[in-house]
């Protein structure tokens, strides 16, 4: 009875500084600067209002699966003084890469060479934009219903050469710069559970690094609302996080 007191009687700003306390204590936990964790508001499906008050609050990283959806907000914070930064974390279809390079500062779901080579197309007709910071989706879980290249088996020689090919590809692309990897973990019952999956991204990323040292490859961007401490301690740069800062949608 209590607790449930207590969440509905929670305001945006008591659940946006108990996360933040959480994320800072999760990367002291880990001996990390809570500094090198981003939080990224993931703010589908909510209204602009909120998005507001967060920004007020002195929120700026912000995160949305849904062009249309979230060009709308775009457009109606474009004015605002202190800019907002906008990631895109959700599945891209081709015909939409022009709007995603439009309106995105970063993107988290690059997972394919034929979308980044549409993707810097895209951005070389804005012309004057700078190059878009990109994250590389894997599927390390191998889970069939996940985004993502395919990497849960990135140890067998197949596999790996694969991925090599089309990552290649993507890096060679003009107006993109990779900045790391993204991965979604399994809807676990437990975080601990997804503790597997977050480490396999990080020792693929440091496998990455080795094989192309030219290319940046310092962001993580893994953990959600279920488990973002556990991805933090094992070197999440980047956690994106609903339903804990603003709260479950009112018909779940
Ligand atoms: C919705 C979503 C999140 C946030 O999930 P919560 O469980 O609400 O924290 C994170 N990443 C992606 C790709 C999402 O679509």
């Amino acid at each position: 009875m209590f607790v449930t007191f207590v969440i509905k009687m929670s305001t945006l700003q008591d659940r946006y500084s108990i996360i933040c306390d959480r994320l800072a204590s999760a990367a002291q936990r880990a001996g990390r600067d809570p500094k090198d964790v981003t939080l990224i508001a993931v703010s589908k499906g909510r209204s602009l209002n909120d998005i507001l008050e967060l920004r007020s609050l002195g929120h700026k990283d912000f995160g949305e699966n849904r062009v249309e959806e979230a060009s709308e907000k775009i457009n109606a914070t474009r004015n605002d003084s202190q800019q907002i930064t906008w990631h895109m974390i959700g599945h891209i279809q081709s015909r939409k890469a022009r709007d995603v390079a439009e309106n995105f500062e970063w993107v988290h779901s690059v997972e394919s060479a034929s979308l980044a080579e549409k993707l810097s197309r895209a951005v070389a007709a804005l012309q004057t934009a700078p190059p878009l910071s990109i994250l590389l989706e894997c599927n390390v879980s191998g889970e069939e219903s996940k985004y993502g290249l395919q990497a849960n088996h990135f140890e067998d020689a197949v596999q790996w050469d694969q991925l090599c090919a089309i990552i290649e590809s993507i890096l060679a692309q003009p107006n993109l710069q990779v900045r790391g990897l993204m991965t979604m973990a399994p809807m676990v019952e437990a975080a601990e559970a997804a503790r597997p999956v977050f480490r396999k991204l990080r020792q693929l990323r440091d496998k990455l690094a080795k094989q192309f040292p030219v290319a940046h490859w310092s962001h993580l961007s893994m953990g959600m609302t279920d488990d973002f401490e556990v991805a933090i301690e094992e070197g999440a740069t980047m956690v994106r996080i609903g339903r804990a800062i603003f709260a479950p949608p009112k018909n779940l």
